[in-house]
Protein backbone atom coordinates (compact mmCIF):
# COMPACT_ATOMS: atom_id res chain seq x y z
CA UNK A 1 0.00 0.00 0.00
CA UNK A 2 1.24 3.53 -0.55
CA UNK A 3 0.99 5.82 2.25
CA UNK A 4 3.58 8.54 1.10
CA UNK A 5 4.63 9.66 -1.94
CA UNK A 6 7.02 13.03 -2.93
CA UNK A 7 8.57 14.37 -5.37
CA UNK A 8 12.32 13.88 -4.44
CA UNK A 9 14.63 15.17 -7.54
CA UNK A 10 14.04 16.25 -11.27
CA UNK A 11 17.29 14.44 -13.15
CA UNK A 12 17.76 16.29 -16.40
CA UNK A 13 21.60 15.37 -16.87
CA UNK A 14 24.29 12.33 -15.15
CA UNK A 15 25.71 12.95 -12.11
CA UNK A 16 21.90 14.33 -10.83
CA UNK A 17 20.89 11.67 -9.28
CA UNK A 18 19.97 10.69 -5.76
CA UNK A 19 21.39 8.71 -3.33
CA UNK A 20 19.89 5.20 -3.51
CA UNK A 21 17.13 4.04 -0.99
CA UNK A 22 16.27 0.59 -0.36
CA UNK A 23 14.79 -0.02 -3.31
CA UNK A 24 14.15 1.82 -7.30
CA UNK A 25 11.25 0.88 -9.59
CA UNK A 26 11.71 2.86 -12.89
CA UNK A 27 8.31 3.10 -15.16
CA UNK A 28 9.06 3.02 -18.75
CA UNK A 29 6.93 3.82 -21.95
CA UNK A 30 6.35 5.56 -25.32
CA UNK A 31 5.30 8.83 -25.27
CA UNK A 32 1.40 8.41 -24.42
CA UNK A 33 1.32 5.36 -23.33
CA UNK A 34 -0.30 6.48 -20.43
CA UNK A 35 2.56 6.49 -18.10
CA UNK A 36 2.14 9.71 -16.04
CA UNK A 37 -1.78 8.75 -15.64
CA UNK A 38 -1.03 4.82 -13.98
CA UNK A 39 1.50 6.71 -11.45
CA UNK A 40 -0.56 9.29 -10.46
CA UNK A 41 -3.12 6.51 -10.13
CA UNK A 42 -0.38 4.09 -8.10
CA UNK A 43 0.10 7.17 -6.31
CA UNK A 44 -3.35 8.27 -5.51
CA UNK A 45 -2.86 11.93 -6.13
CA UNK A 46 -1.82 14.05 -9.55
CA UNK A 47 2.03 14.18 -8.97
CA UNK A 48 3.04 13.44 -12.38
CA UNK A 49 2.12 15.44 -14.71
CA UNK A 50 0.47 13.83 -17.87
CA UNK A 51 1.63 14.52 -21.65
CA UNK A 52 4.53 16.57 -22.03
CA UNK A 53 4.48 18.20 -25.29
CA UNK A 54 7.78 17.27 -27.86
CA UNK A 55 10.48 19.41 -27.60
CA UNK A 56 9.91 20.05 -23.95
CA UNK A 57 13.02 19.36 -22.17
CA UNK A 58 13.16 15.68 -20.51
CA UNK A 59 14.04 14.67 -16.92
CA UNK A 60 13.74 11.72 -15.18
CA UNK A 61 11.86 12.47 -12.14
CA UNK A 62 12.59 10.33 -8.54
CA UNK A 63 9.52 9.84 -6.68
CA UNK A 64 10.04 8.54 -2.79
CA UNK A 65 7.19 6.57 -1.76
CA UNK A 66 6.51 5.31 1.72
CA UNK A 67 10.08 6.60 2.44
CA UNK A 68 12.25 3.71 1.51
CA UNK A 69 11.14 3.25 -2.41
CA UNK A 70 11.83 4.84 -5.39
CA UNK A 71 9.64 5.28 -8.57
CA UNK A 72 11.02 6.89 -10.95
CA UNK A 73 8.96 8.20 -13.74
CA UNK A 74 11.63 8.00 -16.93
CA UNK A 75 11.07 10.66 -20.02
CA UNK A 76 8.58 8.87 -22.57
CA UNK A 77 9.79 8.25 -26.06
CA UNK A 78 8.70 7.75 -29.46
CA UNK A 79 7.82 11.01 -30.29
CA UNK A 80 6.12 10.54 -33.88
CA UNK A 81 7.47 14.24 -34.55
CA UNK A 82 10.74 14.45 -32.69
CA UNK A 83 13.70 15.26 -34.11
CA UNK A 84 16.71 12.94 -34.54
CA UNK A 85 18.17 15.06 -31.92
CA UNK A 86 15.63 14.85 -29.73
CA UNK A 87 15.94 11.29 -30.26
CA UNK A 88 19.45 11.05 -29.22
CA UNK A 89 19.14 13.17 -26.32
CA UNK A 90 16.32 10.78 -25.01
CA UNK A 91 18.61 7.68 -25.41
CA UNK A 92 21.35 9.24 -24.06
CA UNK A 93 19.33 9.95 -21.19
CA UNK A 94 17.96 6.55 -20.49
CA UNK A 95 21.10 5.04 -21.30
CA UNK A 96 22.95 6.84 -18.50
CA UNK A 97 20.49 6.37 -15.96
CA UNK A 98 20.52 2.11 -16.99
CA UNK A 99 24.28 2.47 -16.85
CA UNK A 100 24.24 4.50 -13.46
CA UNK A 101 21.93 2.96 -11.35
CA UNK A 102 23.12 -0.15 -9.87
CA UNK A 103 20.42 0.25 -7.27
CA UNK A 104 17.60 -0.10 -9.98
CA UNK A 105 15.66 -3.12 -8.96
CA UNK A 106 12.33 -3.65 -11.22
CA UNK A 107 11.75 -2.02 -14.62
CA UNK A 108 7.85 -1.81 -15.38
CA UNK A 109 7.53 -1.50 -19.32
CA UNK A 110 4.47 -0.17 -20.68
CA UNK A 111 3.04 -1.04 -23.61
CA UNK A 112 -0.41 0.47 -24.87
CA UNK A 113 -3.09 -2.80 -24.74
CA UNK A 114 -4.48 -1.64 -27.84
CA UNK A 115 -0.87 -1.56 -29.73
CA UNK A 116 1.57 -3.57 -28.27
CA UNK A 117 5.18 -3.99 -29.10
CA UNK A 118 5.72 -0.68 -31.14
CA UNK A 119 9.68 -0.33 -32.48
CA UNK A 120 10.31 1.71 -29.38
CA UNK A 121 8.56 -0.69 -27.38
CA UNK A 122 11.12 -3.28 -29.05
CA UNK A 123 14.00 -1.02 -28.50
CA UNK A 124 12.90 -0.95 -24.49
CA UNK A 125 12.82 -4.71 -24.52
CA UNK A 126 16.62 -4.94 -26.10
CA UNK A 127 17.96 -2.55 -23.58
CA UNK A 128 16.37 -4.78 -21.45
CA UNK A 129 17.89 -7.88 -21.92
CA UNK A 130 21.57 -5.95 -22.87
CA UNK A 131 21.23 -4.43 -18.99
CA UNK A 132 19.64 -8.16 -17.68
CA UNK A 133 16.95 -6.11 -15.64
CA UNK A 134 14.70 -7.82 -13.52
CA UNK A 135 11.30 -6.61 -15.09
CA UNK A 136 7.46 -6.71 -15.54
CA UNK A 137 5.13 -5.78 -18.41
CA UNK A 138 2.10 -3.35 -17.79
CA UNK A 139 -0.59 -2.71 -20.64
CA UNK A 140 -2.34 0.54 -20.42
CA UNK A 141 -6.15 1.76 -21.29
CA UNK A 142 -7.22 -2.00 -20.80
CA UNK A 143 -10.85 -0.26 -20.65
CA UNK A 144 -10.44 0.67 -24.23
CA UNK A 145 -10.51 -3.26 -24.85
CA UNK A 146 -13.61 -5.76 -24.14
CA UNK A 147 -12.77 -8.13 -21.93
CA UNK A 148 -12.51 -10.96 -24.80
CA UNK A 149 -9.97 -8.55 -26.19
CA UNK A 150 -7.82 -8.35 -22.96
CA UNK A 151 -7.41 -11.78 -22.59
CA UNK A 152 -6.47 -12.10 -26.15
CA UNK A 153 -4.10 -9.48 -25.91
CA UNK A 154 -2.86 -11.06 -22.44
CA UNK A 155 -2.13 -14.24 -24.29
CA UNK A 156 -0.43 -12.92 -27.21
CA UNK A 157 1.93 -10.64 -25.59
CA UNK A 158 2.98 -12.92 -22.97
CA UNK A 159 3.85 -15.55 -26.08
CA UNK A 160 5.44 -12.83 -27.87
CA UNK A 161 7.84 -12.12 -24.98
CA UNK A 162 8.63 -15.50 -24.27
CA UNK A 163 10.42 -15.56 -27.63
CA UNK A 164 12.75 -13.23 -25.98
CA UNK A 165 13.43 -15.57 -23.04
CA UNK A 166 12.07 -15.60 -19.53
CA UNK A 167 8.58 -14.64 -19.25
CA UNK A 168 8.19 -11.50 -16.97
CA UNK A 169 5.17 -11.15 -15.41
CA UNK A 170 2.23 -9.13 -17.49
CA UNK A 171 -0.34 -6.62 -15.75
CA UNK A 172 -3.19 -5.24 -17.32
CA UNK A 173 -4.35 -2.00 -16.11
CA UNK A 174 -6.89 1.13 -16.40
CA UNK A 175 -5.70 4.20 -14.77
CA UNK A 176 -8.88 5.28 -15.72
CA UNK A 177 -10.84 2.37 -14.72
CA UNK A 178 -8.61 1.60 -11.41
CA UNK A 179 -8.45 -1.91 -13.19
CA UNK A 180 -5.48 -3.96 -11.73
CA UNK A 181 -4.40 -0.73 -10.04
CA UNK A 182 -4.00 -2.54 -6.54
CA UNK A 183 -2.81 -5.66 -7.98
CA UNK A 184 0.19 -3.61 -9.34
CA UNK A 185 0.93 -1.82 -6.15
CA UNK A 186 0.73 -5.40 -4.14
CA UNK A 187 3.30 -6.33 -6.26
CA UNK A 188 5.54 -3.45 -6.54
CA UNK A 189 5.62 -3.09 -2.93
P1 LIG B 1 2.14 9.64 -20.87
O1 LIG B 1 2.56 10.53 -21.99
O2 LIG B 1 2.64 8.23 -21.06
O3 LIG B 1 2.47 10.16 -19.51
O4 LIG B 1 0.55 9.47 -20.98
P2 LIG B 1 -0.61 10.20 -20.17
O5 LIG B 1 -0.79 9.60 -18.83
O6 LIG B 1 -0.43 11.67 -20.26
O7 LIG B 1 -1.88 9.75 -21.04
C1 LIG B 1 -1.96 10.00 -22.42
C2 LIG B 1 -3.42 10.03 -22.82
O8 LIG B 1 -4.02 8.76 -22.60
C3 LIG B 1 -4.24 11.02 -22.01
O9 LIG B 1 -5.18 11.61 -22.87
C4 LIG B 1 -4.92 10.17 -20.97
O10 LIG B 1 -6.16 10.68 -20.53
C5 LIG B 1 -5.12 8.87 -21.71
N1 LIG B 1 -5.12 7.72 -20.79
C6 LIG B 1 -4.16 7.41 -19.87
N2 LIG B 1 -4.50 6.30 -19.18
C7 LIG B 1 -5.69 5.89 -19.65
C8 LIG B 1 -6.58 4.80 -19.32
O11 LIG B 1 -6.35 3.96 -18.46
N3 LIG B 1 -7.72 4.71 -20.07
C9 LIG B 1 -8.03 5.59 -21.05
N4 LIG B 1 -9.16 5.39 -21.72
N5 LIG B 1 -7.24 6.63 -21.37
C10 LIG B 1 -6.09 6.79 -20.68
Amino acid sequence: MIKSVELCRTVFKSGEYPPPLEREIAFAGRSNVGKSSLLNSLFGRKLAHTSSTPGKTRSINFYTVNGSVYFVDLPGYGYAKASIKEKEKWERLIIDYFDSRKSLSLLAVLMDSRHPFQAVDRQMLEWVIYYSLPYLVVLTKADKLSRSQQSITLKSVKDGLSECGALPPVFMVSAEKRQGIEELVNTLL
